[in-house]
């Protein structure tokens, strides 16, 4: 095992953005840990085919992200197995859509225990290592929605603004001790959790767009890359929009 080589943990790394991310990673040799829920583990054999063709470590698990105590004991594996973690990316996510009137008790919870409580639980386990070690890369994946609001989506959109202050607060928390914390908020991004959209609200997303055309996971995968790079010693609590000019 190679002490040089960085150890990076994403959450939802079986499909979309962080498959994207696994794979950006990837590229550098890193050692790849990423977890993901859905019992059909189709998505997670894909992105570990395509790992084991780049010849790079990578391990992944089934995992409740929402789940303080399984996320608790899963890092507590992680840094026994691997002695560190250098580089968390909280991405997995979930949209469970209504208008607001509609929205059950259930939506509401599902979509802050998955988006946004999971954050927290992340984050808080892999802490004390980072401290220790007196370095690490904390990115959070927010949305745009976050910031701007989406009709339907009341509960998504309080879960990803939730994670812009989370970042912020925890930024200024663990500055000084060499660990940086920032969110990427990407717009419309071309992945399962947007194919699924009617295609009225793709079209409706388009025209806000003013680069005219919908993301792809590489674009957000570059960018988390780039936090988690030797160019972004300086950045933390930072939301980085990356949505062709959606939000600016
Ligand atoms: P996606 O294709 O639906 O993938 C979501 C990932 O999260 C999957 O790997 C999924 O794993 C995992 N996940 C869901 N619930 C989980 C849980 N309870 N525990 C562990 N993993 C769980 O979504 P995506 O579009 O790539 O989105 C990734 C992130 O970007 C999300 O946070 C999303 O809100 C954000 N985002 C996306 C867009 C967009 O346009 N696509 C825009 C803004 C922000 P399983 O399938 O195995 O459950």
């Amino acid at each position: 095992m190679s002490a040089s080589k960085r150890t990076i943990v994403i959450t939802g790394g079986s499909k979309g953005i962080g498959r994207a991310i696994c794979l950006r990673f990837a590229r550098e040799g890193a050692r790849i840990i990423f977890v993901h829920y859905d019992p059909d583990d189709l998505a997670e054999r894909k992105t570990l085919g395509l790992l084991d063709k780049m010849n790079v470590e990578a391990v992944s698990e089934k995992l409740d992200v929402s789940s303080f105590r399984d996320v608790e004991a899963f890092f507590q594996k992680v840094v026994k197995d691997f002695q560190k973690v250098d580089v968390l990316v909280n991405n997995a996510g979930i949209t469970r859509d209504a208008f607001l009137m509609r929205m059950s008790e259930e939506q509401w919870d599902q979509t802050l225990q998955v988006n946004l409580k999971s954050v927290f639980n992340c984050t808080k386990a892999v802490t004390r290592s980072m401290i220790k070690q007196r370095s690490g890369r904390i990115i959070n994946i927010s949305s745009v929605v976050g910031q701007i609001g989406n009709i339907g989506q009341s509960n998504y959109g309080a879960s990803k603004a939730g994670i812009m202050g989370f970042t912020k607060t925890v930024a200024r928390e663990l500055a000084n001790r060499g660990i940086t914390v920032n969110a990427v908020a990407p717009g419309f991004i071309n992945t399962e959790m947007t194919q699924k959209l009617p295609d009225k609200a793709k079209e409706a997303f388009l025209s806000q767009i003013p680069m005219g055309r919908i993301g792809e996971p590489d674009e957000v995968a570059n960018t988390v890359y780039w936090l988690a790079s030797e160019d972004a010693t300086y950045i933390t609590g930072q939301v980085i929009h990356v949505s062709g000019g959606l939000y600016m």
